[in-house]
């Protein structure tokens, strides 16, 4: 059956609510809407149904897993939402004298706090509203503390070939000069190719670890030393920091610089969910360059009175990355988060990720293609083609698994993996869980062999089938009376 188009439910004079008799004299109104704009009429029961049903044609994480490779798609627990609806914090504005707001400026305080003990470093910015704004950040602390030591020659920022997109964006938006570096075969950073650009133009290194493949470099120690050595820091991208929370500090690694995504590590939503917060962690020589604010106390307390939180500028500060003081409605959700679990809690979430990472690469290898074969932290890679099904790609098997009600993984991500297929279960799956997805995922690979055709045409239970995704984004068809559904 197809589904029914809000204009095709149409009649006239059908009202979905009813206003109260007005008690003040009517005013004629300008008339604001286009004569010719089709707007459906409806009675209240109709759009009911109509964005119930919508709402069921999508997928979330209160649905099911969501192996989405490198974007931690955790549950996001509820209790977050009702502390995150607080009164006294959903309701405060950021132009409040600061008397007022003690209590979320406390917050947030204690949420740098943690952020930084959690990362090994010295001072945090919550400012940041995403992972790729926190990059940028980074990259221009970087850009301006070498500015300070009057070293204007560093403009060369080294990015692993391995890297998210994000990394080489932020870097050129930053000014600076993107420079690809080869991973070697065990999927560190290669060493050699490092040395060879190590001089007085750089800048630093952006270093995810755990990599993008799901393997924590060997090398890490080395290349901050090497990249030291030379006059560079180093940025961290913290966005996979689900694996080592409460087991290794990056700080003490080397990373002079890290981004946390609290929609990824923190249980914040994703996307749609909500916005995302992308907090920034320095080191020492760096505190006096973050963005204005940070939450400082101002005044001491004492026996009687608690200490006075305010709204400090850092010395050297590279001035605002955004409007008042970043996304508080997810800090208060991490907030949460992280008192609810306390420090064991964290460690567990980074053991159990990485566990439950390990258990389906070691289910899924030999019959999936395992391009880098050791010990995986909170994600894998696998090959989605096989030699002797050479016709079935990576988008073949991720249309099929919706056939089976799971979201697909990551698909041709890291770009040095053919035909990728990035998993990451997290640590919220639990083993029946788990054993579903290899049990798909075998059946998936048998298919493959056996009766492409079926892989070939999935999915096949989705009201849409495969959509030309460029098209879809380029030509949105958002309202009835443009355009038509065959179309
Ligand atoms: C998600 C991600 C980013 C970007 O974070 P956003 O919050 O999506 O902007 C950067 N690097 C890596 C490795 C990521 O997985």
């Amino acid at each position: 059956m197809t589904e029914p188009l809000l204009c095709d439910l149409s009649a006239p004079g059908r009202v979905a609510m009813r206003f109260p008799e007005p008690d003040v004299p009517l005013a004629e109104l300008p008339s604001l809407l286009r004569e010719d704009l089709p707007l459906p009429e409806l009675s209240e029961v109709d759009v009911v149904r109509h964005f119930t049903r919508l709402s069921k044609l999508n997928y979330s994480i209160d649905q099911g897993m969501y192996p989405l490779g490198s974007c931690t798609m955790k549950y996001n627990p509820k209790i977050n939402e009702a502390m995150a609806r607080l009164p006294g914090f959903a309701l405060t504005h950021p132009l409040q004298p600061i008397e007022t707001v003690q209590g979320n400026l406390l917050l947030m305080y204690e949420l740098q706090e943690w952020l930084a003990e959690i990362g090994g470093f010295a001072g945090v910015t919550l400012q940041p509203a995403a992972g790729a704004q926190g990059e940028l950040t980074g990259v221009l602390i970087i850009r301006v503390y070498h500015d300070a030591r009057q070293d204007f020659k560093r403009t060369k920022i080294l990015i692993p070939d391995s890297a998210h997109g994000t990394n080489p964006a932020t870097s050129a938006m930053s000014g600076m000069q993107v420079v690809e570096l080869k991973s070697d075969e065990r999927g560190n950073v290669n060493l050699e190719a490092l040395k060879s650009h190590c001089d007085e133009t750089l800048a630093g290194l952006m270093l995810t670890n755990p990599n993008t493949l799901g393997l924590f470099d060997e090398n890490v120690i080395e290349v901050c030393r090497l990249v030291h050595e030379t006059g560079g820091l180093i940025y961290g991208d913290g966005a996979n920091m689900n694996a080592l929370l409460g087991v290794v500090r990056p700080g003490e690694l080397g990373i002079d610089v890290m981004h946390y995504n609290l929609h990824k590590t923190f249980s914040t939503p994703h996307g749609g969910g909500g916005p995302g917060s992308g907090p920034v962690g320095v080191a020492a020589h760096l505190v006096d360059f973050l963005p204005y604010p940070v939450v400082d106390i101002i005044e001491e307390g004492d026996e009687e009175l608690p200490p006075l939180f305010g709204l400090v500028r850092p010395k050297q500060s590279i001035g605002r990355v955004k409007s008042f003081h970043g996304q508080f409605g997810m800090m208060v959700r991490a907030y949460t988060y992280l008192r609810m679990h306390g420090p064991e809690g964290l460690r567990m979430i980074a053991e159990h990720a990485v566990l439950n990472a390990n258990y389906l690469m070691h289910l899924l290898k030999g019959h999936y293609h395992l391009p880098y074969d050791r010990i995986c932290m909170h994600e894998f890679v696998v090959e989605g083609q096989w030699d002797d099904a050479p016709d079935i790609h990576a988008l073949d098997i991720s249309k099929r698994m919706m056939d089976y009600n799971l979201h697909p993984p990551t698909n041709y991500f890291p770009l040095i993996v053919h035909e990728a297929l990035m998993i990451e279960p997290t640590e919220t799956e639990s083993k029946q869980t788990l054993d579903r997805f290899v049990e798909v995922m075998l059946e998936i690979a048998r298919e493959a062999h056996e009766t492409p055709e079926v892989l070939k045409s999935a999915p096949h239970i989705t009201p849409v089938g495969r959509l030309d995704e460029v098209k879809a984004a380029k030509e949105l068809v958002l309202c009835c009376g443009v355009g038509s559904p065959s179309d």
